[in-house]
This record gives structure tokens, C-alpha cells and sequence, in this order.
């Protein structure tokens, strides 16, 4: 399988991903590779900001991080995977994942018939 124009679209949206969380969050200085969320309100106004809304935001950014960090390790095992030469199979019963898939979601790690798994 030809995986370069596959490599391309998943390092672009690797990138788009990291700059999303670094709207909504940092990397954890004490664990590699994990992103911690951060108040929305920073700065000066935040000690103006009612301890509730602080909270509030901050557990709404913790959401979208999660949602953000679910994708970015999809997207790293894909890249992974095309390194490792074995990009494009399914991870639950190794038969080659549809192409018609792929290229809906360059991502996907499973077939069709384990999708979700
Ligand atoms: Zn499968």
C-alpha cells in the first residue's frame, strides 16, 4: 500500500491537533508526552474570576482535551504503523483495512466489521 499521501494528511492534522491543545491545555512537565488542561482564564483576571467559573472552564477544557488526546494517539499509532510497515491492517484480525476507509479517516485501526473495537 502506498502510504505517503496517508502520512502527509495524518502529520498535517498532528500538527492542527497539537496547536488545539496547546490552546486548552500544556504538556505535563512531569509526564512525557501527556497534556494537562489549563483554566481558560489565565493572567491578571483570573483572580477576579469567581472560583466556580475557574472550575467550571477548567473541567471543560479537561473535555476537550481528552477528546483532543484520544485523536492525537490515533494519530501517532497510525504514524507508527506506517513506519513500522504494518500501516492499513486491522489491529484486531490483521486483514487489510479498506482503503475507501482510510481514506476517510487515515487513522482507522480496525476493519470495517471491528470498527470500534
Ligand atoms: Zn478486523
Amino acid at each position: 500500500m502506498r502510504t505517503a499521501s496517508f502520512k502527509k494528511r495524518l502529520e498535517e492534522e498532528k500538527g492542527e491537533l497539537e496547536s488545539r491543545m496547546s490552546s486548552v491545555g500544556r504538556l505535563n512537565p512531569e509526564v512525557p508526552d501527556d497534556w494537562e488542561p489549563v483554566p481558560t482564564e489565565t493572567g491578571l483576571e483570573a483572580d477576579l474570576v469567581d472560583q466556580a467559573d475557574v472550575t467550571v472552564s477548567r473541567e471543560s477544557n479537561t473535555a476537550i482535551l481528552a477528546d483532543l488526546e484520544a485523536r492525537y494517539d490515533n494519530i501517532l499509532l497510525a504514524l507508527k504503523n506506517i513506519e513500522k510497515g504494518t500501516y492499513g491492517k486491522c489491529e484486531v484480525c490483521s486483514n487489510k483495512i479498506d482503503e475507501a476507509r482510510l481514506n476517510a479517516d487515515p487513522s482507522a485501526s480496525t476493519c470495517r466489521e471491528h470498527l470500534g473495537a
